[in-house]
């Protein structure tokens, strides 16, 4: 949409030309909003399906915007990256994320202590010089175990990288902190690739699993996640599932080998607290 600048928008539809307007007025207002505090974060649950355990939660940015209302990440997160607002408000996420995880850790009741927290990582993040030195630092600042966190990196944002490239998230696994390759199958890496990385979660993206929403399941999706789970595990890889909306589909899930869940069949994104609720609730 960027390269489709000039005049051609003069040409658009009203539509659209709104789409235009609300992008620009976004854009403006997004080096502030950090300042504001116009961002906030929500928690979703990630459960273990062998046990309907909760693990912890998928940290998943929000913006409170004062026109707007309440913005989903698709709508700010590439203007974020056009503008390099990504950087500061990763690390924000981050931040606010390992405390978050650390709170949950120090419940007194249950064994609060297994509560991970999730974080999305966005590829200007990834090439930027400090993310190891800012990572551990967090780390230290929220008294967070690095085996706490697990930072998601999309497989397309991997695809091409050389040793260099995948040298900070080296550093990272081998401190202990688990990366997951998020919307694993929607990109194009060769499958001897995924050994070269330092990863050690596949996230399997919604479109695998939609096919096993109610039953019958899809065959080819069914015959598709087997593959992926058998191969994953052969490469000491856990598989998390995404889109999890059914029982039907979780129980099919299960059966195929799939090690955790996320979706709204177990819990929508929401405050951290209900983590709490729920974490608690599995334990007693
Ligand atoms: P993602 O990492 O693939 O996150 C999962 C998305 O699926 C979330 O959308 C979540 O709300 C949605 N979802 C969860 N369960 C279900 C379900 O059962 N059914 C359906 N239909 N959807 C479900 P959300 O919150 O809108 O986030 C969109 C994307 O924005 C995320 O996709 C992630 O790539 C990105 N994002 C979110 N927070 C951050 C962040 O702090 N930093 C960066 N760089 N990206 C972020
Ligand atoms: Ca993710
Ligand atoms: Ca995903
Ligand atoms: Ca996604």
């Amino acid at each position: 949409a960027k390269a489709a600048g000039g005049n051609r928008y003069e040409l658009a539809d009203d539509d659209s030309n709104a789409r235009v307007i609300a992008r620009h007025s976004l854009s403006n207002g997004l080096p502030s909003a950090l300042e504001n505090g116009e961002f906030f974060i929500e928690y979703q649950p990630l459960v273990r399906l062998a046990d309907g355990t909760v693990r912890g939660a998928e940290a998943l940015v929000r913006w409170l915007h004062p026109v707007h209302g309440v913005l989903g990440p698709d709508q700010f997160i590439p203007l974020a990256e056009d503008t390099g607002l990504i950087v500061p408000l990763g690390r924000w996420v981050l931040e606010q994320a390992a405390r978050q995880a650390r709170a949950w850790q120090d419940a007194p009741e249950g064994d609060a202590e297994r509560l991970r927290v999730n974080v999305n990582l966005s590829p200007c993040q990834l090439s930027h010089p400090t993310l190891v030195s800012d990572t551990v630092a967090v780390l230290e600042n929220a008294g967070l175990c690095p085996s706490a966190l697990c930072l998601e990196v999309t497989e397309n944002d991997l695809i091409g990288a050389d040793e260099d490239a995948l040298r900070p998230l080296r550093q990272l696994a081998d401190l202990g902190v688990d990366i997951a390759l998020d919307d694993f199958g929607t990109g194009y890496s060769n499958l001897s690739y995924l050994r070269r990385l330092p990863v050690s979660t596949l996230k399997l993206d919604r479109s695998f699993t939609r096919g096993m929403q109610r039953a019958p399941a899809d065959p080819v999706d069914v015959k598709i996640v087997e593959g992926i789970v058998s191969l994953a595990h052969t490469l000491d890889l856990a598989v998390t599932v995404e889109g999890v909306e059914t029982a039907v589909q979780a129980e099919h899930l299960r059966m195929l080998g799939c090690d955790t869940a996320q979706g709204w069949y177990y819990a929508r994104p929401g405050p951290p607290e209900r983590l709490h609720t729920l974490a608690l609730a599995d334990a007693s």
